[in-house]
């Protein structure tokens, strides 16, 4: 049984490769060029149950197919994990919305074509389900049932909401594909995800989109006003990777896995970074100790904390060990 997971290179799909070849599943996974390959395979420990396949841009509708022309009849299992996350841009169609898009159809369109795979899981969103207008609506509460209600061209007003419509619109691309071809699929909707990157040697000035927050707030100094005071919900990422085992070892077909443990607010993180690193220094914040005290959206995920069935990695331990981590690297612990 092999399982193809696209996107290896990201902070999510490392630690879903990670615990798939912990309980030996032979992986395939894509990468943008040779370079990032090779250099996964050796972080890896260079296993002969890992090899890569290079997909350049997930934008080319025909970019999977040379994969599973050559692979597809080993591949069992698609873990699409693929998708621009990041804000840097301003031409939000070709930057986020399209290779969102295509690449989830590239990917479906290939195995129809070519492949013989029994479960597909997409990792789609919050961002899907959300409506960012009601995120500081304290009464409001969103369960595994809800559709961000937002359009193609509403959405591009600038990269934060070009970004959740991209996920909106790749995930309704999977859901149509499901209906027209009847396959095993399951989405993955995290909401933002923290956590320590799989490699140590990750860690750069700057980390990925979500741990970012996080990263921001360590290099805070005392009297720094907090700007973005963020209050939202967050997840740990080997709780988001592994909910991508279980969506097929579990054959949660048809489900859209909601994976949020609670809300934050950047208080609590500079809390925890002040309890556990009085080292750093690091702004008290403007409220200290008091927690989340905004009123802001709720996500009702216990439907698919019930299906998953394992508990999820709380808030202060998700911050110790990412800060720890880039802590370590930069020699300041
Ligand atoms: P990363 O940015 O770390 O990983 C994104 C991956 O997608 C990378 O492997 C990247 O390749 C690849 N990719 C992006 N654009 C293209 C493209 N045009 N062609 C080919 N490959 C591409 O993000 P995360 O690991 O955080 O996110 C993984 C998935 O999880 C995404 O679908 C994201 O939307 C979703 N998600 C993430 C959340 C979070 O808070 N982190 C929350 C909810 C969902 P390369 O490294 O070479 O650029």
């Amino acid at each position: 049984m092999a399982v193809l997971v696209t996107g290896a290179t990201g902070f999510i799909a490392q630690w879903v490769i990670h615990y798939l070849l912990r309980e030996n599943y032979r992986v395939i996974g894509t990468v943008r060029s040779q370079e990032k390959g090779d250099k996964l395979h050796r972080q890896f420990g260079s296993p002969s149950n890992l090899s890569f396949e290079i997909v350049e841009d997930i934008s080319d509708t025909e970019a999977f197919e040379p994969i599973f022309e050559k692979r597809g009849n080993i591949i069992d299992i698609v873990l699409h994990t693929a998708s621009p996350f990041h804000f840097n841009t301003s031409n939000y169609e070709k930057d986020l919305l399209i290779p969102a898009v295509n690449g989830t159809k590239g990917v479906l369109n290939a195995i129809k074509k070519y492949g013989n795979v029994k479960h597909i899981v997409v990792t789609s969103s919050y961002a899907a389900i959300g409506d960012v207008t009601k995120f500081a609506d304290g009464s409001c509460v969103f369960t595994e049932k809800d559709w961000n209600p937002t359009t193609w061209k509403g959405c591009q007003t600038d990269p934060v909401n070009a970004y959740f419509g991209s996920k909106k619109f790749a995930e309704e691309a999977a859901w149509q594909f499901n209906k027209e071809n009847n396959v095993s699929l399951t989405t993955i909707n995290p909401v933002l995800v923290f956590g320590p990157q799989k490699f140590e040697e990750e860690v750069t000035s700057q980390l990925n989109t979500s741990n970012e927050v996080i990263n921001g707030l360590i290099h805070s100094k005392p009297g720094d006003k907090i700007e973005p005071d963020e209050h939202f919900v967050y997840v740990d990422v080997r709780d988001v990777a592994k909910a991508h085992l279980v969506a097929f070892q579990k054959g949660l077909s048809g489900q859209r896995l909601g994976l949020c443990n609670n809300r934050f607010s950047s208080q609590d993180i500079l809390d925890i970074l002040n309890e556990k690193f009085p080292q750093l220094n690091v702004s008290k914040g403007p409220e200290p100790g008091k927690g989340d005290t905004r009123p802001g959206a709720l996500f009702d995920n216990s439907r698919s904390k019930k299906l998953l069935g394992f508990p999820f990695i709380g808030l202060e331990q998700s911050v110790y060990d990412t800060v720890f981590q880039v802590l370590n690297k930069e020699g300041n612990l």
